[in-house]
């Protein structure tokens, strides 16, 4: 068993930092940057921005996820000669979806005291908006390749409540169009921007949302309910065109979502109307 209590030695912090707006720090998150003896930091030049901000003179040194063993048992070391140090990402809460997972694990395997000062997360603040249901099963970023992906997806299809996932905006089409040919139109939101100027929610079925989309994306997927894995192209162009997208329009975004040939999709659609 282990277990770990205040006993004065040295630690290991995880400090939350902001993910827009540099207000969101608290203030135990100020003091203790300012009094641990070096803060690690993903990238040095993006977490200056923010310890200027706020008068933190702590020298940085950069830790990252290419960071080798090596690199992460110095640190290690540096912190069982008896120096407190904090590790804080470029946004939010390091270790999700950011550095420190294996840092941490060499810290509990050397008995270090590790110690989060809570704050902001990306996925926590999207969810608490966005009005979809508990429990809430955050993914972070899905796998770049389309085949993996859709692995991934196929394991995760009946699992109920809310599905997060963080996602770049040059890739959200892809992975919406995924979605689309696994999970079926559910419900969705994408939270956008948070705690920023241009902060954006935009809620809708999977097959209507927008998707040229600039900024930093929270992606909230319904999980499974009865009927919610519906992938049938015929009412999928039948929901477009109900809601004003031209028939040829509706067909088209059709096809690119479920990877099909659109002059096929078009005819076998007016076929199906046709027998109707
Ligand atoms: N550690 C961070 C956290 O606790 O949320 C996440 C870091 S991860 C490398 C970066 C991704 O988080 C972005 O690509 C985006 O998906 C999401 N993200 C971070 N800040 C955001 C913001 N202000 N609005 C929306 N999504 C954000």
């Amino acid at each position: 068993m282990r277990r770990f209590s205040y006993d004065g030695s040295p630690i290991l912090y995880l400090v939350a930092t902001p993910i827009g707006n540099l207000e969101d720090i608290t203030y135990r998150a100020s003091r203790i940057l300012k009094e641990v003896k070096r803060i690690y930091a993903e990238d040095t030049r993006n977490s200056l921005v923010l310890l200027k901000h706020y008068d933190i003179k702590t020298p940085l040194v950069s830790y990252h996820d290419f960071s080798s063993l090596e690199e992460a048992k110095k640190i290690i070391d540096y912190i069982l000669a008896g120096n407190d140090v904090a590790l804080i990402s470029d946004a939010g809460m390091p270790v999700i979806s950011d550095p420190g997972f294996k840092l941490v694990e060499l810290a509990i395997q050397n008995d270090i005291r590790v110690v989060v000062v809570p704050g902001p997360s990306a996925f926590i603040t999207a969810f608490a908006a966005s009005n979809l249901a508990m429990p809430l099963h955050f993914y972070g970023f899905l796998p770049p390749k389309e085949l993996k992906r859709q692995e991934f997806l196929e394991n995760i299809k009946y699992q109920t409540g809310t599905l997060i996932f963080y996602e770049a905006p040059h890739r959200l089409r892809e992975t919406v169009c995924s979605m689309l040919r696994i999970l079926g139109d559910r419900k969705a939101v994408i939270a956008r921007e948070l705690t920023k100027k241009y902060e954006e929610y935009i809620w809708d079925n999977l097959s209507n949302l927008d998707l040229d989309l600039k900024g930093e994306i929270v992606l909230l997927v319904e999980g499974h309910i009865e009927n919610n894995l519906e992938t049938d192209p015929f009412k999928l162009i039948d929901l477009k065109v109900k809601e004003g997208t031209k028939l040829s329009s509706a067909v088209k975004e059709v096809a690119l979502m479920l990877n099909l040939k659109k002059n096929e999709l078009y005819l076998e659609y007016l076929k199906k109307k046709e027998n109707q």
